[in-house]
This record gives structure tokens, C-alpha cells and sequence, in this order.
């Protein structure tokens, strides 16, 4: 398919008329064919204008005809064949492997949420029956179910062109909640979403959904990713990239007449803890597999091991030894985009040159738009006193803490802002030990693993990726797993509704035979 450099407003490809946007290929830095457009105020009214028609309609859809727009999706992208891969490698500077694999993990949670959309559970049905003989008062027949918010805007990741960007994660959550989506494709990898936006268009179009269903815009500035957010239409806004972006679109929505919800998956800095014990036994294999984690990818993971904490020792000795060597003989790898190179240099120079952080690794140098990986040690001492040793360097670096001993360490914990992830390395020894840490850990993150490391997040029932500020906007949630349809629902009571009024799901004798609740009891779905 041919990459025109159009969006998607509905059924229409339009260039847009405000600015110019042109991929780079960060392996190289050639500038890619074609100019895109950036759209302008005006068409971003249109696409708005039409996402708010299709709303009542969209989320009205049949389970089914909602669960096959989803699969469809998933087998358009997968229509595209080489030449999306091509585009993405080009775009991205991600290795091919990497980026076939993230056409599997897209295409996965496509199909993921259409078997959620199928079964039903995120309805939350529940019914409580009249009972008009109560005493002193009668009850009134009381119905629920979740609904869809309305529109969202989703803005894509630099990090994953593909399962976080155009048809990842916020778009079919978003979609299978029965949602319109906006999606504002990334700068970095306008080829990629028009080539993805389109497999979404076609969708819509073989569905015989409503034209606003979605829609793509690319933006040569602020003004339409900020326009998405304020406009009266707009319900909810997926986000993943820093926090400074994140937080600038969190305190447009809060300023808004309507305020709404932004689900913004920002910075983190996923702490390692190391126990005793279990460095004692295995501290060089702990080693190898923490650089192996750190540079995956050259480290542009949100769930990037980018802190160890460890009582100072033998153990932690052979640990950085172990990190150390794999570190140092690692090549450097090319970056997503120049201004991440940038902010990943400007962030380890600072660390190498702060007075008291010593430099332990550097991986080997490259081309000047290559990461070099780096190792950083400092003591817990400093690193409660320096809030700057505690941010977020998106990219393979990571700071160990030495303590002097545990509760240091706890101290070191509890200093940590709201973090994705925690791992913890423990043997059955050390589990007395890491009890003590659970409660500080759970108040900060939203996934404790152990033996392990975070990146690779699994796509499926139980997953959490999300955590308190700021590695989210809003840690009740999460943006990885079938519970992120949560975030673009919201429930509606029906009191007394006559049946010929109410909602399929919810009229007598179930005629849609899905799971639900009868004065709090679960009755299974047919
Ligand atoms: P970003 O600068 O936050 O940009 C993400 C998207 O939001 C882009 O489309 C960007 O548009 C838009 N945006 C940012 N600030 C905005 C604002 N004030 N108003 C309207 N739109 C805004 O993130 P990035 O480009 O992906 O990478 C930059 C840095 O983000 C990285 O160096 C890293 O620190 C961090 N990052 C973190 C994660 C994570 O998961 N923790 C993932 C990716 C990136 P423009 O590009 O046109 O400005």
C-alpha cells in the first residue's frame, strides 16, 4: 500500500494544510518520502465533529459485530505484510525482529479484546429486583451496566511504533469499550500510522461502522494534540510518552469546563532490589540477566531497570562485576529518535558528572545517534539527599544504591516516587527479609516481580501495567491487559425502566445470556 503522507478523517484521506511533518530514519538520518501534513483547526473540528455522531451509535454495536471490527483490524494489519515491517524498521530504528514481534503483540491484544468484547463480563451487570412488599420501604427495581465514556483521543508512543501507537493497547481498549478514537499520530512514525490508521479505515468500512468511528491526525505542532484534549467532545485521552507531556495534557483536561480523564503512562524508574541471600548465591547469573534487561531495545523500555538497591557487600561486588563486564563489551544501539538520543546523552552526563556518582560500565562507543549503555553507582546517603539522582533517564542506564544495610534500604524505598514495577531478588532465606518491604512496595507500584525483571509485560487478564504518580496519571488503572477497558467505561443505573426501555443486556429472562449479578449473586452467562 502506498504511503500517500494523508490523514484519516472518517471515510476521507485528507492532507492536512498546517505544517509539514517528515519521518527520519534514526539509523541513518535521511529524511523519508512522503511530507505528511499536519492538520488544521479546522479538520480537526471535522474529525471531532464526526467521532461525537458516531458515539451513540458505535457503542450501541452488537457484541459480535464490535468483537469481528476488532479481528478485522487485526487481519488488515497483518494484510499490510512486508511493507508495514519495512516502514517501521525505517522509521524506528527498531531491529526487524523486534518490530515483527510487536506486530504479534498488537495483532494479539486486537483479538485479545475482541474475545473480551464477546464475553461481556465488562459490562457489570447487575440487577437487584423491586421488592415492593419491603418494609418500611418498598425497593425499586435497580439495573446496571457500564457504558462507554464517549470519543478519545490517543496519542502514540515513540517506543512502540506498533503495540502502543495507532491500533495498540488505548485504541482497543478504547474501541472494544465501544469508544470512537482520535488517534494523534507520533512525529517519529507518521509512515507507519497512516499504513496502521488505514487497516483501521478499512474496518470501519467493512463493518459498515459509522465513519467517526475513528479517525488519524497528524500534528506539525502542539496546537491539534492540545485541541484533542479541550474539545467538548473528547471523553478521554490515552497518552504514553514523558512526563512533562503527559503532565501538560493531565492540567488541560483538569482546566477544562468538563474536566475528563487522561490516562497518561509516563516515567518510571523500576526498582531492582537485591537481598542478600540471594546475591550470595547467585550473584554473577543476577548480573547477566540485569544488563541483558537494561539494554533490550537500548533501554527505551517504561519498564527499564533504571535503579538497583542492595546492601553493600561481596554479593553486590560480583553483581557489578557480572553487570559490569556484559555492559562494557555491549555495542552502542541506535536510538528512536534524535531528540531521545539527545535527552538520553544530556541525562548520563549528568549522573557521570555529579560529585558523588561514580561511573562503574560504559558500554562500547557508536555513530553519534547510537546509546551508549552505562552502569552508576552512588550511596544511599546521596541518593536521599539528591532528588535529581531519582529521575526518570529513558534509555539502557541504570544507578545502584549501596546501603549499608537493610532498613537503609527501606529508607531508599520509601523515598521512591510511584513506580510501573518493582523486582525483587530473593531465595527462601531473604523471604523474611522482603516481607518487611511488601507494603511500601505495593503503596508505590503497580507490579511486584520476582526472581525477574519487568520488561517483556505480559498482554493478558491479570496484568498491571500502570502504578501512582508519575509513572501514571492514575494508578487505578492500567494500560497493558484486558482490565484497561476499565478506563473508558462508566456505569449507568436504570430505576424502574419499563423492559421495552432498557437495554438488551439487561432485560428480563437475559436474552444475551452474559454473566451477571442478582442481588450481588453471580449467575454464569449462557
Ligand atoms: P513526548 O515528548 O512526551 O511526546 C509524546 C507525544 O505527545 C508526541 O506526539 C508529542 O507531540 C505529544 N506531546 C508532548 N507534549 C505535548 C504537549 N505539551 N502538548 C501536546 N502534545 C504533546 O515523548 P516522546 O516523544 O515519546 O519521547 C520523549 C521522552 O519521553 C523520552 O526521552 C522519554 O524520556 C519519555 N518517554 C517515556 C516513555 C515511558 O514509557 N516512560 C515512553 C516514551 C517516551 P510532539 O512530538 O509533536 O511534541
Amino acid at each position: 500500500m502506498k504511503i500517500s503522507g494523508e490523514q484519516l478523517i472518517g471515510r476521507q484521506s485528507v492532507r492536512g494544510t498546517h505544517g509539514v511533518i517528515r519521518a527520519v530514519d534514526p539509523a541513518t538520518g535521511e529524511t523519508l518520502e512522503p511530507a505528511f501534513g499536519g492538520a488544521a483547526p479546522e479538520q480537526l473540528e471535522q474529525a471531532c465533529a464526526l467521532a461525537g455522531q458516531a458515539f451513540d451509535v458505535y457503542r450501541d454495536t452488537p457484541l459480535e459485530q464490535r468483537a469481528l471490527f476488532l479481528e478485522t483490524i487485526a487481519a488488515n494489519i497483518l494484510a499490510l505484510g512486508d511493507a508495514l515491517i519495512e516502514r517501521c524498521v525505517s522509521e524506528s530504528g527498531l531491529p526487524r525482529a523486534r518490530i515483527e514481534g510487536e506486530r504479534g503483540r498488537t495483532v494479539g491484544q486486537l483479538r485479545l479484546f475482541a474475545a473480551v468484547v464477546r464475553q461481556g463480563d465488562f459490562l457489570d451487570l447487575r440487577i437487584d429486583p423491586a421488592q415492593p412488599e419491603r418494609k418500611p420501604l418498598p425497593r425499586a427495581d435497580l439495573r446496571l451496566r457500564n457504558i462507554a465514556l464517549g470519543p478519545v483521543a490517543v496519542f502514540g508512543a515513540s517506543n512502540f511504533p506498533l503495540a502502543f501507537s495507532v491500533a495498540g493497547g488505548d485504541t482497543a481498549s478504547a474501541l472494544a469499550a465501544g469508544c470512537p478514537v482520535i488517534a494523534k499520530a507520533h512525529p517519529a512514525h507518521p509512515g507507519t500510522s497512516e499504513l496502521v490508521g488505514r487497516a483501521i479505515q478499512k474496518a470501519v468500512s467493512d463493518l459498515g461502522l459509522p465513519e467517526g468511528t475513528f479517525s488519524l491526525l497528524f500534528d506539525a505542532g502542539l496546537q491539534i494534540g492540545q485541541g484533542l484534549v479541550t474539545d467538548h467532545r473528547i471523553k478521554a485521552v490515552g497518552f504514553t510518552g514523558s512526563r512533562a507531556g503527559g503532565t501538560a495534557l493531565m492540567k488541560l483536561a483538569a482546566a477544562r469546563g468538563e474536566p475528563i480523564p487522561v490516562y497518561a503512562e509516563m516515567s518510571s524508574i523500576n526498582p531492582v532490589l537485591l537481598f542478600p541471600h540471594a546475591l550470595g548465591s547467585r550473584a554473577d547469573a543476577i548480573g547477566q540477566a540485569f544488563a541483558a534487561s537494561l539494554m533490550l531495545g537500548a533501554g527505551q523500555f517504561c519498564t527499564n531497570p533504571g535503579l538497583v538497591l542492595a546492601v553493600d557487600g561481596p554479593g553486590l561486588d560480583r553483581f557489578l562485576e557480572a553487570a559490569g563486564a556484559a555492559i562494557a563489551r555491549a555495542p552502542a544501539s541506535t536510538m528512536l529518535t534524535p531528540g531521545i538520543h539527545r535527552a538520553y546523552g544530556a541525562g548520563v552526563d549528568a549522573l557521570a558528572c555529579h560529585p558523588q556518582v561514580s561511573t562503574l560500565a560504559r558500554g562500547q562507543a557508536g555513530a553519534p545517534y547510537q546509546g551508549q549503555a552505562g552502569l552508576f553507582s552512588t550511596s544511599a546517603e546521596a541518593f536521599l539527599e539528591n532528588e535529581a539522582l531519582r529521575a526518570e533517564i529513558f534509555g539502557a542506564a541504570s544507578l545502584v544504591v549501596r546501603c549499608p544495610d537493610l532498613a537503609s534500604m527501606r529508607r531508599v524505598v520509601e523515598a521512591l516516587e510511584g513506580q510501573l514495577t518493582a523486582a525483587i531478588h530473593i531465595d527462601e532465606a531473604d523471604y523474611e527479609a522482603a516481607r518487611a518491604f511488601l507494603p511500601a512496595l505495593e503503596r508505590r507500584v503497580g507490579r511486584i516481580l520476582v526472581n525477574g525483571f519487568g520488561t517483556g509485560v505480559e498482554v493478558s487478564h491479570a496484568m498491571v501495567h500502570g502504578g501512582p504518580y508519575p509513572s501514571t496519571s492514575d494508578g487505578r488503572s492500567t494500560s497493558v491487559g484486558t482490565l484497561a477497558i476499565a478506563r473508558f467505561l462508566r456505569p449507568v443505573c436504570y430505576q424502574d425502566m419499563p423492559a421495552a426501555l432498557l437495554p438488551q443486556a439487561l432485560q428480563p429472562g437475559n436474552p444475551l445470556g452474559l454473566a451477571l449479578r442478582v442481588d450481588g449473586e453471580a449467575q454464569p452467562g449462557r
